[in-house]
């Protein structure tokens, strides 16, 4: 266990919510960091909240509607029907929130900076990336890079998920014990109900299927 403070970008899905116990883990001080960026569903902001007290982590919200209004994306424009797939001819679906990683980790290590905690956990993962090409470890290890020549600070960008696909973050869950509470108060959806959520929209489905795959997994072992 590292005697320091980690800093978490987190949402109150699936994945943060892993890392945030993950880091409970590893870390001696855990802290979290939310982000409002005029996403359809400021009731994650909540649900958030309510997963941090849980894991008696210091829970603090910042305001970031810039990145909602720079991109048109269907995370933040509600008249806008969500892609179900990547569309054809184009490398992602309308789901991503261009340079969203980008800002919350650079927030998060200005955040981080002034509190003198150089260790920043985000959830991202390659392996179930959707096509979001701020969530591949080539990304994450240029903007370490980049965050430590521009502050002149040690940062270390520590990415839990990064090679795990839904059923091995379900692994993880359940190995740190907390299984039942990342499926019952996390919020994946894209239609924004929490726990096993609306069933049929991208983010449910993949979830679903990892859940699926892992109980699968545990019950053949047995
Ligand atoms: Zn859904």
């Amino acid at each position: 266990m590292y005697n320091e403070t980690a800093l978490v970008v987190f949402s109150g899905g699936q994945d943060s919510t892993t890392c945030l116990f993950w880091a409970k883990r590893e870390f001696k001080d855990v802290r979290a960091l939310s982000f409002l960026y005029g996403q359809k569903h400021a009731k994650e902001v909540e649900l958030a909240q309510n997963i941090a007290r849980q894991a008696g982590v210091t829970f603090e919200t910042m305001e970031l509607p810039l990145i909602g209004t720079l991109g048109h994306n269907a995370l933040t424009d509600t008249s806008m029907p969500m892609d179900e797939q990547i569309p054809d001819g184009q490398t992602c679906p309308n789901t991503f929130v261009p340079g969203r990683n980008l800002f919350f980790l650079s927030v998060a290590a200005v955040y981080a900076r002034e509190r003198g905690i150089r260790h920043l956990v985000t959830g991202v993962s390659q392996t179930d990336y959707s096509g979001y090409p701020d969530c591949r470890d080539s990304f994450v290890k240029s903007l370490n890079v980049t965050l430590n020549l521009a502050m002149d600070a040690q940062f270390v960008l520590h990415t839990p998920l990064m090679w795990l696909d839904k059923a091995g973050t379900w692994a993880l869950a359940d190995e740190l014990g907390v299984m039942d509470l990342v499926r019952r108060d996390t919020l994946t959806c894209y239609n924004g109900i929490p726990g096993d959520g609306c069933g049929h929209c991208p983010a449910c489905k993949l979830r679903r299927e990892g859940l699926e795959q892992y109980l699968a997994s545990i019950h053949h072992s047995y």
